[in-house]
């Protein structure tokens, strides 16, 4: 396994030059485009890596089927449903018109956890008397998820978000105009800029995506960290809207589960084979790590991972 992951890795290292870094969160210019790696968690606890894996670098919209599985466990299905719906939107993860006010259907039935408007909802559903709270234990729920309790927020990007952030400012907004978000808006955008500032590895994505391909329970051992019905209902959502306008192009190339975020990492789950963590900072068109999904793409064809 050690020796395909790295002569995949060299193919589509080249790859990373047809992409860039996303400006829009002035911190992440940090990041070197050229990085690449790959970190794979099978149920059983095994595990392969190839290339950068341990570079931390901001988990970015990979939190939102975390904040999705903190929404579910608080709150249940019927209930987190109501609120946000399901349904792809076929527009970029920050789209204004997410939600089309001439139709008849409910605002929410507009929206679906892996877009901006949904996961800053996603953070007004999570239980907790301050919004402090509610980030608390979203941030404990991944540090579980990971296996890893050092895992912190990066203040710096943070800071970053919080200053430059007036798109998913006008986003929030709109939901409070629409009756969606009760109270302070700038409460529930600040948990949505930690939640997206949270700092992991490779490892800790493979790590979360084995416990979403493992049914909700811990690889290597029989700790229950969710019910199996929650893992069927994140891993469908992000198979139809987890790479934004780029899901049915990864679905075709790809066919497996995925979460991408503006940090380069990715989150790919293999429905009872293995939890998957790419990352590669330069990103295409969609806001997806170009050399990333290249390399799932190869990874997948010679595994035989689609799940079509
Ligand atoms: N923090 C980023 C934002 O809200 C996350 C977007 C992303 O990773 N696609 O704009």
């Amino acid at each position: 396994m050690e020796q395909l992951l790295e002569e995949l890795l060299e193919a589509s290292q080249p790859y990373t030059q047809n992409g860039k870094l996303a400006n829009y969160i002035p911190e992440l210019l940090k990041a070197d485009p050229n990085a690449l790696g790959i970190y794979v968690m099978r149920p059983d606890g095994k595990r392969s890596w190839a290339g950068d894996c341990t570079h931390k670098f901001t988990i970015q919209s990979v939190v939102k089927p975390i904040l999705l599985l903190q929404a579910l466990l608080d709150n249940g299905i019927d209930v987190v449903r109501s609120h946000v719906g399901v349904e792809a939107t076929g527009k970029p993860f920050d789209a204004i018109n997410a939600i089309n006010t001439n139709e008849k259907a409910l605002y929410s039935e507009h929206l679906n956890p892996m877009v901006n408007m949904g996961a800053i909802l996603m953070c007004t559903l999570i239980h907790g008397d301050t919004y402090q709270e509610k980030f608390d234990r979203l941030l404990d729920l991944t540090r579980k998820l990971a296996d890893n309790p050092d895992i912190v927020v990066d203040e710096a990007v943070y800071q970053s978000e919080k200053a430059t952030g007036s798109k998913n400012r006008a986003l929030a907004y709109l939901l409070k105009t629409y009756g969606m978000i009760q109270g302070d808006v700038e409460e529930v955008l600040d948990c949505y800029f930690r939640a997206c500032s949270i700092q992991v590895t490779c490892k800790d994505l493979a790590r979360i995506g084995a416990v979403l391909a493992n049914r909700g329970r811990a690889p290597g051992s029989d700790e229950r960290i969710f019910p199996a019905k929650f893992a069927q209902y994140v891993n469908a959502i992000l198979l139809t809207c987890g790479m934004y306008d780029g899901s049915g192009d990864f679905a075709v190339r790809v066919g497996i589960p995925a979460k991408s975020g503006v940090g380069g990492g990715i989150m790919a789950v293999v429905p009872t084979r293995m939890g998957i963590g790419i990352f590669g900072p330069a990103l295409d068109k969609n806001g997806n790590s170009i050399a990333g999904i290249r390399l799932l793409e190869e990874f997948s064809h010679r595994m035989y991972l689609s799940i079509f």
